[in-house]
């Protein structure tokens, strides 16, 4: 799964491994975090293992998957897998006045052009019957301009989970988005500084909560399950009724 060392991603690579999963537990930059996150796996009896690669850069998904089979050849396992999760994701556009093009180009390289190779590169790893769980956002179907140019690759996810569903179905394998609301990660924190700031965002819940981590992660610990295998091409709303 990728973006694993922190955040949701953290939370997702937590509960599928208390599942039974090996997780492959990739991070960019926080090695310490990653380290973390896969410790905190092993110690609680669970299999993980951590692996390096920059997205949003030239050749990434190939880093990655090389990354990956050598990590699995020390597990002494082939490289393959059953579940991809595609977590990783920056945001931070501004709005329509305020985004650049340097800034979007970053975003779309990080947040769709990485998925959409991961999957590509992933398709011979991943064993039929499998899972492939895009993180999207609330953010497509509520208006949100504060960050146009984010909210516009989460509609790119979606685009792709809807097509990816279509094509992998013959091999059995589901294709789903989760979107999450508002989260308690580093992704907004400067958007919780203040009390009077962490009061509204969190009002966008009708349960008036900022959402957590294990929030979206029990909601992907589903979507990764057998019970879940006539759910395909979908939308899944984890938002805490943000968009009602
Ligand atoms: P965080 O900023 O807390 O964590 C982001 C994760 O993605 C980190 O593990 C980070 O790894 C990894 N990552 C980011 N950029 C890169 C990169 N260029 N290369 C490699 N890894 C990268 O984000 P969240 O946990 O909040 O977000 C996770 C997903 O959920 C994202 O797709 C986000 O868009 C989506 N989301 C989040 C919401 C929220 O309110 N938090 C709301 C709706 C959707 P490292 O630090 O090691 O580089």
């Amino acid at each position: 799964m990728t973006g694993g060392s922190r955040g949701i991603g953290r939370g997702i690579a937590l509960r599928l491994a208390a599942d039974g999963a090996l997780v492959a537990v990739h991070y960019g930059s926080s090695e310490a975090a990653a380290r973390e996150t896969v410790e905190t796996i092993r110690s609680s009896g669970g299999q993980a293992l951590a692996i390096r690669a920059e997205l949003g850069v030239v050749g990434d998904a190939a880093a990655l998957y090389a990354a990956f089979d050598a990590g699995m050849g020390e597990f002494g396992v082939p490289p393959e897998f059953d579940i991809l999760v595609n977590n990783a994701g920056v945001s931070g556009s501004g709005r329509i006045t305020e985004v650049t093009e340097e800034v979007f180009d970053r975003l779309v390289a990080v947040n769709v052009r990485a998925p959409l190779f991961l999957v590509q590169h992933g398709l011979k790893r991943l064993r039929d019957g499998g899972r492939i769980i895009n993180i999207s956002s609330a953010a497509t179907r509520r208006a949100f301009p504060e960050s146009i140019g984010y909210a516009m690759t989460k509609g790119a996810v979606d685009t792709l989970t809807l097509a990816l569903a279509r094509q992998l179905g013959e091999r059995g394998i589901t294709v789903n988005a989760v979107a999450p609301g508002f989260v308690e990660t580093d992704m907004n924190a400067r958007r919780r500084q203040t009390p009077e700031a962490a009061a509204a965002l969190a009002a966008y819940s009708v349960f008036n909560r900022i959402g957590r981590p294990d929030d979206i992660a029990d909601v992907v610990a589903f979507l990764a399950s057998d019970d879940s295998r006539w759910i395909t091409g979908q939308y899944v709303d984890a938002t805490g009724g943000t968009i009602l």
